[in-house]
């Protein structure tokens, strides 16, 4: 989602402002001060980490839209190699989070990023980074895998371009898809995406594990799925999830409440702010609004899933 996203959004962003400063041009003077994207400051330094890194979200202010905004004062730290899971309705802003530390866009308000806070890697703030660098150590497993119309293993293989052949295989064994690719009857070569083989919605998922582990990011964003994978699939890929996030500092972006409840810590986002934040069993102790999420997704689970909820599947 975050790849598909980015180019459209932004393109929206540009057009919106084209537009704007064509009706004001006092604005477009400004709008030509200021890089219309982000990228690397004049004196941008490679992030450095040795292992998983803590990464923390310190008092961070956004807005996609100067009149509207999304984030206010959000709070929150990933220890070195643990996964904390932000939870919220639809919109709260959790998907923002990703794409601010992914940094496709910067915290702040378009053009005025004073007061706004900061997102820190092991200590570096991901503005002071280069894109590059910064970009490389975090792996992004979206909901929704965009293939490219190209082979199997070049979609696999784009994780690292440049590894052999051995490890490419390594990682789709790791990611329980070995066993499919070597039954295709054109195996490593099939051609896969709009105009290839479809793949199921597991299957994708899984080959952008296996890209994932390939690239062996440090850090990890789990878009994770509402997705329309039957349970039993889905609770296999929950399993290969968990393994890839071992030992990486993962931030999970999560749109479903059954699949995190063994984050290290899960943050309620509602109205751009931290409302509640603990494990799963304290946030259902506390009777607040993880609990009310968690008792509405599961009237909604049973009504549509009656035979996996009467199994106490969830
Ligand atoms: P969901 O669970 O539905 O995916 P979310 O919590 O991840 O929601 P975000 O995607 O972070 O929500 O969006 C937060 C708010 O920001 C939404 O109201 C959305 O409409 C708005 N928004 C998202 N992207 C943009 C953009 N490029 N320009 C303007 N507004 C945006």
């Amino acid at each position: 989602l975050l790849q598909l996203t980015m180019p459209l959004n932004f393109l929206g962003v540009l057009y919106r402002e084209i537009r704007q400063s064509l009706t004001d041009l006092a604005r477009l003077f400004d709008l030509l001060q200021q890089p219309l994207e982000v990228r690397d400051a004049p004196d941008a330094r490679p992030l450095r980490v040795s292992g998983p890194p803590e990464v923390r979200f310190e008092d961070v202010h956004f807005a996609y839209e100067r009149e509207r905004v999304i984030l206010r004062g959000v709070s929150f730290t990933i220890p070195a190699g643990r996964t904390v899971a932000v939870v919220g309705a639809s919109g709260a802003g959790k998907s923002t989070l990703a794409r601010l530390l992914f940094r496709f866009y910067d915290v702040g308000r378009p053009g005025d990023s004073a007061g706004a806070g900061r997102i820190l890697i092991d200590g570096q703030d991901v503005r002071t980074l280069t894109l590059d660098s910064l970009r490389r150590a975090i792996g992004v497993v979206p909901q929704d895998t965009v293939l490219f119309n190209d082979t199997i293993e070049y979609n696999i293989r784009y994780g690292r371009p440049e590894a052999d052949f051995d490890a490419v295989r390594e990682a789709a064994r790791a990611a329980h898809i070995l066993a499919f690719i070597e039954r295709l009857p054109q195996g490593w070569q099939t051609v896969v995406g709009e105009r290839g083989l479809k793949l199921s919605g597991g299957e994708k998922q899984r080959v952008a594990i296996a890209r994932t582990l390939l690239k062996d990011p440090p850090i990890l964003i789990l878009d994770e799925a509402t997705s329309a994978l039957d349970s039993v699939s889905e609770r296999a890929i929950q399993g290969e999830l968990r393994r890839l996030a071992r030992n990486r500092t993962t931030l999970v972006i999560a749109h479903r409440l059954s699949t995190i409840v063994d984050a290290d810590e899960i943050v309620v986002l509602e109205h751009g702010q931290v409302i509640e934040r603990g494990t799963h069993a304290a946030l259902l102790a506390a009777g607040g609004r993880y609990a009310q999420l968690w008792a509405l997704q599961h009237s909604a689970a049973a009504a549509a899933e009656p035979v996996a909820a009467a199994a106490g599947d969830h």
